[in-house]
């Protein structure tokens, strides 16, 4: 069998956090496409059912909507108790839930600085190690997460302290995880995207203004898309990457490499 075959996910069980709208709809659409079942999760229910039902359609997959707020530790300990009854197991999943909160430091409260890190950070915990214990008890898995330039870089002007140490955070744990499984064929990798036009920033009003400001840093001069992530996402669930673990991959169109 070539590479590409290789890259496809027939008989794999996974899922996607943030899995309704977005990034996270994309790379789920993706998974399915090269043919995994999957769960769409999120705490949106009503959307993600609607996602869910989409994706089952157009690829054949069993797609399953499971309603989650990932901050909450029983909650996700039952989605993925859930996930293993209906799909039967747990290949890969994709922790890609978060939220971005723009409010200067100094103006910052305490409580809008936790929120950023319990959906963004805590939340990559959680799932990864309930989701990761089951996987080293049964042989192995892949786990995704989404960081983002941000943990690479201070984004400007907007103001998001909280959210750029929440991804910079995304990423030491994700190596972290994966240097403590290597051995135990468990793989934990991150994807940093770039700005990228979904609802997080295309329907939020005070981001609009800065659309053309960020585009005018871009090298490319725009906005990425969700569809130019999944291939990278497809190839890190699958066994086409088995010597990948603890890399963040870069998806930015060079936006931070000056
Ligand atoms: P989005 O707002 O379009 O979708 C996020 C989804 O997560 C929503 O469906 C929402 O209901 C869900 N969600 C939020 N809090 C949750 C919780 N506590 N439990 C379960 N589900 C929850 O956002 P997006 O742009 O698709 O972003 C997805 C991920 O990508 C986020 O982690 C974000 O930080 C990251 N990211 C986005 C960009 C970008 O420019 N859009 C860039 C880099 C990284």
């Amino acid at each position: 069998m070539g590479v590409i075959e290789n890259m496809r996910l027939d008989g794999k069980r996974g899922f996607v956090t943030g899995g309704a709208r977005g990034i996270g709809k994309c790379t789920a659409t993706a998974f399915a496409e090269a043919g995994a079942d999957l769960a769409i999760v999120d705490l949106d229910l009503e959307t993600a059912r609607q996602t869910a039902a989409e994706i089952a359609e157009a690829t054949g997959r069993k797609v399953i909507a499971i309603a989650c707020d990932v901050t909450k530790e029983a909650a996700v300990q039952a989605m993925v108790d859930q996930v293993v009854a209906e799909l039967g197991g747990l290949d890969f999943c994709h922790a890609n839930a978060g939220i971005c909160i723009n409010v200067a430091a100094e103006e910052m409260t305490y409580a809008q600085w936790s929120k950023n890190i319990d959906v963004n950070l805590n939340s990559i915990f959680l799932t990864d190690t309930i989701a990761g214990r089951y996987m080293l008890a049964h042989g192995g898995g892949s786990i995704i997460n989404t960081a983002s330039m941000s943990g690479h870089i201070v984004n400007v002007p907007q103001p998001q302290c909280a959210y750029n140490a929440s991804k910079a955070g995304v990423i030491m744990l994700t190596k972290s995880l994966a240097v403590e499984w290597a051995k135990k064929n468990v793989r934990v990798n991150s994807i940093s995207p770039g700005y990228i036009g979904t609802d997080l920033t295309l329907s939020s009003p005070s981001l609009q203004p800065l659309i053309e400001k960020w585009n005018a840093m871009a090298p490319m001069g725009r906005l990425g898309k969700p569809e130019e992530l999944e291939s990278v996402c497809v190839w890190l669930a699958g066994d086409t990457s088995t010597f990948t673990t603890g890399s963040d991959v870069v998806i930015d169109g060079a936006f931070t490499c000056f």
